[in-house]
């Protein structure tokens, strides 16, 4: 049998997300802390070939975060003081940070109502001639119209940098997310396959990767790990200065075992999703998002459901309270970022986002992980419906 963290768990709070570190995950870990190189090498090295290979991406480059690889990309494409990169504001704040960093603006664009995705029209009306990037969001694991969205940033010749960090093993039309142009994936604990921490840029421009490979280490001139120095040849000098990115090889090591479970990941992931969609239909005021029409496979790295006040009898935030009273974990992803209060400020207020800010007030994320029971889904449904003060149906399991 192998060990699984259910087990594991103290006490009887079910939370909304626990990473699913089996006996193999251990096993890989041990292998690279006490192979004498712990830090960037051969196992980072084997996750970048090993998202290749998943994705079909041309290249790839694992640093610290998805925060860092979208950092990275928007460095590397030149994005700087006066430029405008448009993003939903429904996204986390990594995105916005380093727009802001960089000295650039981000641009809001608002989300459809029901699926939380940016659309290819509301893209196009806030393109100016000073739009230097788009970042749409894979929200909770499905993907946007990306044809679509697309042909605004090629009609135009704006880079397009997919945030897939919900989207690993995500399907748009047949092809898997992060197959072609830029995407960054995250490898944090929540996401759907992690390694510690950790994120990947992907792209099928392999000069914008090893420029990206660079600058992940203080910009020295690319290197081939040497077997036999057990790095970089000290000789190597900086072409321009960089930052400090790399993944260490016992986070890529983990990354890698839990990549190779990924599709049994999502395979219970889809099978929780589809016995909350069953149980929801029957709970007035709580509605879940609604999944896109185009073809595609979900990576249900999100469960999230609105709180509709008037037909729940709470709002938001005493939903979320009761749940965890009754000993159940919730998560708000996002809280958009044009209401942070920097982001307020900088906008003087004049950011309005009818549909984002009808959302940010009444989503909440209900626990997803693969490891949940189905004991722990039907808990979370009776939970539901002992905050919205329903009776339980008959026979209902605890
Ligand atoms: C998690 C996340 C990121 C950033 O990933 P990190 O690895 O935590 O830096 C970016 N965008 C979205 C939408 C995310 O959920």
């Amino acid at each position: 049998m192998t060990r699984s963290n259910n087990q594991a768990a103290a006490g009887d709070f079910l939370p909304f997300c626990r990473p699913s570190i089996d006996d193999s995950d251990v096993a890989a870990v041990t292998r690279t802390l006490t192979s004498g190189w712990i830090t960037t090498g051969p196992s980072c090295a084997e996750l970048e070939q090993a998202i290749c290979d998943r994705t079909g991406a041309k290249a790839a480059v694992a640093v610290t975060s998805g925060t860092a690889a979208m950092h990275l990309a928007l460095h590397a494409l030149g994005i700087g003081p006066g430029d405008e990169v448009i993003t939903p504001s429904m996204t986390w704040v990594s995105t916005p940070n380093m727009i802001s960093l960089l000295g650039a603006k981000p641009v809001f664009v608002d989300v459809d109502r029901d699926t939380l995705l940016v659309s290819p029209e509301s893209i196009s009306a806030a393109m100016t001639d000073r739009t230097k990037a788009i970042i749409p969001v894979h929200f909770a694991g499905a993907p946007c119209d990306l044809n679509g969205i697309r042909a605004v940033a090629d009609d135009a010749g704006v880079p397009l940098i997919e945030d897939a960090a919900h989207a690993i093993g995500t399907n748009h039309a047949g092809s898997e997310i992060g197959n072609t142009g830029h995407a960054i994936f995250s490898l944090h604990p929540i996401k759907n396959v992690t390694s510690g921490e950790g994120g990947i840029f992907v792209t099928g421009d392999t000069d914008l990767a090893n420029e990206i490979r660079r600058m992940r280490f203080h910009g020295l001139a690319a290197e081939a790990w040497d077997r036999n120095q057990q790095g970089r040849s000290p000789q190597v000098e900086v072409q321009s200065p960089g930052f400090k990115y790399n993944l260490p090889d016992m986070n890529a090591t983990l990354g890698v075992s839990q990549l190779k479970r990924l599709d049994s990941f999502i395979e219970r992931r889809t099978q929780i999703a589809n016995r909350y969609l069953k149980g929801l239909a029957d709970i007035k005021g709580i509605k879940p998002l609604t999944v896109p029409s185009w073809d595609h496979r979900h990576a249900w790295h999100l469960f999230v459901v609105r709180i509709i006040e008037e037909e729940a009898g709470l709002d938001r935030d005493q939903f979320m309270a009761s749940l965890k009273e009754q000993g159940i974990g919730t998560g708000l992803h996002f809280r958009a970022a044009h209401t942070h209060r920097w982001y307020r400020d900088q906008a003087n207020g004049s950011c309005k986002l009818g549909d984002t800010e009808w959302n940010t007030d009444r989503i909440c994320s209900i626990p997803l992980f693969p490891d949940m029971t189905d004991a722990d889904v039907e808990r979370v449904l009776n939970g539901i419906r002992t905050a919205c003060k329903m009776n339980q149906p008959q026979g209902a399991t605890a």
